[in-house]
């Protein structure tokens, strides 16, 4: 067979799984911590959804998303991110009329189209936490200890927490008329995404790469100049409640996101250890998302973090994982009897929870000892005839070779105990 896997996504392999499986079993104790409680949206939503739940001047909207009519005809696209689908879930079955605050998260794969290059794929997958109902500093802050309390539980101590704030609808307007002071006389040296975002978004222009754009935008006035009062005092609060809670951050004033529907908070947990895409997780606040989707003034904020690049950073900086499973016991046998007896007694073991193994594939006794050593086997045994009369068999513990003489019949309750 020489068919490969699509450009940009990768298998996770047998010997690899329990990686995830870690990672999104943290996540999970993590959130149920927070009292926060898992949901389950499609990973395909109609195109409208992010067009206007992401936003039309995006790079995620105009340039990565897997758009493709289905066979009704519909505009049909995979999620690019977690947010849009969980508000149009929020508003769809009228969450905001339950106590709230409404807090969810969410473990979930995404699509973008981009080029793949480490730590960017077409198919990655975001562990995202969202909290509907509350504009409270108080929740900000939550919010993001929640990501890094999950960062810590993983072991991942290198990330730098980068804030800001990007105020309110009335404090924008002000910044985006400064932006395009400042951005005027410098347009046509810059880049036709940008030239095009001058009108439509300029605060979008803050988040070109290009690096002729980058340049010019190094000097531009910063948002967190131009907060209102309201806006001011909200992320001075957060600040403080993170100080309080030991979180420590750094303010970041280029920190825009790359998705329209953030207000005020903005955060992005950073990571030096992984190459240019050294964003692990990011977040912030958006108190008009819900209404801009048509529901109520609902405020919310959230985050998302990407798995693939936090297994990559937890590669890279030798964060241990826990050890990989591996069977507690190979039973083996010598011949057909005692063959039949080793599978007896390891589907008894299985039924009571402990992970077991025997041959499936006929090998010789010796065989059987290589593949017990090659899958981890903390404990084996081999039965034949003299075994199966006299009823007792050796077990070998594999760690320092010593051997014990058990009952057959005991083998389950030895196993229980020394396992
Ligand atoms: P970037 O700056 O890397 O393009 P972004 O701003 O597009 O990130 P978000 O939309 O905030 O990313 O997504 C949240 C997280 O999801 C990112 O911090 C990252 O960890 C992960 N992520 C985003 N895009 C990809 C991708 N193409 N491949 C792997 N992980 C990704
Ligand atoms: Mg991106």
């Amino acid at each position: 067979m020489n068919i490969s896997v699509p450009k940009g996504t990768k298998d996770v392999l047998p010997e690899d799984s329990y990686k995830w499986q870690f990672i999104e079993e943290s996540a999970r104790q993590v959130a149920k911590a927070f009292n926060i409680r898992e949901i389950r949206t499609p990973v395909f939503e109609h195109t409208e959804l992010f067009l206007r739940g992401v936003g039309e001047t995006t790079d995620v909207v105009t340039k990565e998303m897997y758009t493709f009519e289905d066979k009704g005809g519909r505009s049909i696209t995979l999620k690019p991110e977690g947010t849009a689908g969980t508000a149009r879930m929020f508003i769809e079955n009228g969450l905001a009329n339950q106590p709230l605050p409404l807090k969810a998260f969410y473990i979930t794969p995404c699509y973008r189209y981009e080029r793949p290059q480490a730590g960017r794929l077409r198919e990655f997958h975001q562990f995202g936490i969202e909290v509907f109902g509350s504009a409270q500093p108080e929740c900000d802050a939550e919010v993001i200890f929640a990501a890094s309390s999950f960062l810590n539980k993983i072991g991942v101590k290198s990330t730098r927490l980068e804030l800001n704030s990007i105020g309110c609808k009335s404090c924008r307007a002000e910044y985006n008329k400064a932006l395009k002071d400042y951005f005027r006389p410098h347009l046509d040296a810059m880049c036709s995404t940008c030239r095009d975002r001058f009108e439509k978004n300029p605060l979008r222009m803050i988040d070109c790469k290009e690096e002729g754009c980058k340049k010019i935008t190094a000097n531009a006035p910063k948002i967190l100049d131009y907060l209102c009062d309201d806006c001011r005092s909200h992320f001075e609060k957060v600040k403080s409640l993170l100080t309080g809670l030991g979180v420590e951050y750094t303010i970041n004033p280029d920190i825009v996101r790359g998705l329209d529907y953030y207000t005020r908070t903005v955060f992005e947990f950073v990571s030096t250890d992984i190459g240019a895409q050294g964003t692990v997780c990011g977040g912030g606040r958006y108190d008009k998302l819900i209404s801009e989707l048509g529901g109520g003034e609902v405020p919310a904020i959230g985050f998302a973090a990407g798995l693939e690049r936090l297994i990559l950073l937890m590669d890279n900086t030798s964060v241990p994982f826990p050890e990989k499973p591996v069977p507690a016991i190979y039973i083996g046998g010598m011949d057909e009897n005692s063959r039949s007896k080793a599978f007896e007694l390891v589907s008894k073991l299985r039924q009571s929870g402990v992970a077991a193994e025997c041959d499936l594939m006929a090998r010789s006794v010796k065989a059987q000892l290589k593949y017990a050593d090659k899958c981890g086997a903390k404990f084996v045994a081999i039965i034949g005839e003299t075994e199966l009369e006299s009823g007792k068999v050796d077990i070998k513990k594999m760690a320092d070779g010593t051997r014990e003489n058990i009952a057959l019949a005991d083998i389950c309750e030895y196993i229980g105990k020394n396992n």
